[in-house]
């Protein structure tokens, strides 16, 4: 869509929103700095943390592939996609998401599900769902909505460090009787504590999955 308007008028980088874009929705010059963390991520954070020094949680999957640091150009990219509704750009994050699952080696998930959204009100765009429709291709695994979220909440963004690590087990999980087992993708869009991610893991695997490998943008 809109061909001829992006040859008229080339849609702008993201990180600087001076130069033309090339990939990712950035130019050269902002893709070049970008953190990416991909295979070389740390598995419980994503990041590139020092080693042993990395967050001492108890996390409820087994590993998490990010692909790149929450930082500079990147944060842009990600709350362009989140808030700013750019589906092709969005599309390509989650294609890129997709190729790093196949370049990982993963054993292929029996379902692909995504963290349940803060249900503030129903968004006819996700990027969430988006993600999780492309790595349920790649992997040949349907999307199961089988995490839910009890309304009541506040958003973890208006909540400080040590609220955003309390209670979540109460406010998400699983209808009783769903059945749901062996290896399970689950896809969010941001990493910040882990918590949100942990709380839906513990969920999956109280309720017979063996283990949950979780798919994140930017960490
Ligand atoms: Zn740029
Ligand atoms: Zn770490």
């Amino acid at each position: 869509m809109g061909t001829l308007l992006d040859l008229l008028f080339p849609p702008l980088c993201i990180g600087c929103r001076r130069r033309r874009r090339e990939k990712l929705g950035l130019c050269p010059d902002c893709l070049a700095l970008i953190e990416e963390t991909g295979l070389s991520g740390c598995i419980r954070c994503g990041r590139h943390c020092l080693p042993g020094k990395c967050a001492p949680l108890d996390h409820g999957y087994s590993r998490v592939l990010s692909l790149a640091i929450y930082r500079g150009p990147w944060r842009l990219v990600v709350q362009n996609v989140k808030f700013g509704q750019d589906r092709t750009v969005a599309k390509e994050l989650a294609r890129e998401l997709a190729a790093l699952a196949l370049a990982a080696d993963f054993i292929p998930p029996d379902a692909v599900v995504p963290v349940p959204g803060a249900g503030k009100s129903w968004r006819d765009f996700d990027i969430i769902a988006m993600i999780c429709r492309e790595l349920a291709m790649t992997a040949g695994a349907p999307v199961r909505k089988v995490l839910l979220r009890r309304p009541g909440r506040p958003p973890q963004v208006e909540l400080n460090f040590k609220g955003r690590l309390e209670g979540l087990e109460d406010y998400i999980y699983i209808e009783e009787g769903t059945e749901i087992g062996g290896i399970v993708w689950l896809v969010d869009d941001v990493y910040t504590t882990g918590a949100t991610a942990d709380a839906c893991a513990k969920a999956l695997l109280e309720a017979g999955v063996g283990s949950v490998y979780l798919f994140i943008l930017a960490a």
